[in-house]
């Protein structure tokens, strides 16, 4: 209820105090934690695209990337005690990495 307002220290971004730590807002702490999760679920997913592009078997790369994305939302869960938060932001991590295939794509 009383809960002051801070500044963020990574984004900038006002965020009640409760909801901060480190100084960071929950959004970075995610964002944060699943950076690496993110590099590798990228990197399979580029390898997926040249193997499907050379009309070979993806299967197994296909469950390393479902892996991928369930420690995703494992590591989400740890830091997010709010489930419905939780979901929505590991939506919004899974939409940024694989919306990512098509930046690196495009280079
Ligand atoms: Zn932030």
């Amino acid at each position: 209820m009383s809960s002051i307002l801070i500044f963020c220290r990574d984004c900038g971004k006002q965020v009640p105090s409760s909801q901060t730590k480190d100084g960071l807002c929950v959004d970075c702490r995610v964002r944060r934690s699943v950076a690496a999760l993110r590099d590798e679920h990228a990197r399979l997913w580029r390898k997926r695209e040249r193997y499907r592009s050379q009309n070979a078997n993806t299967e197994q790369i296909g469950r390393q990337i479902a892996r991928v994305e369930d420690r995703m939302g494992q590591r989400i869960k740890e830091l997010v005690s709010n489930d419905r938060l939780a979901t929505d932001l590991l939506r919004k991590e899974l939409e940024a990495a694989r919306g990512q295939r098509y930046t690196i794509k495009g280079v």
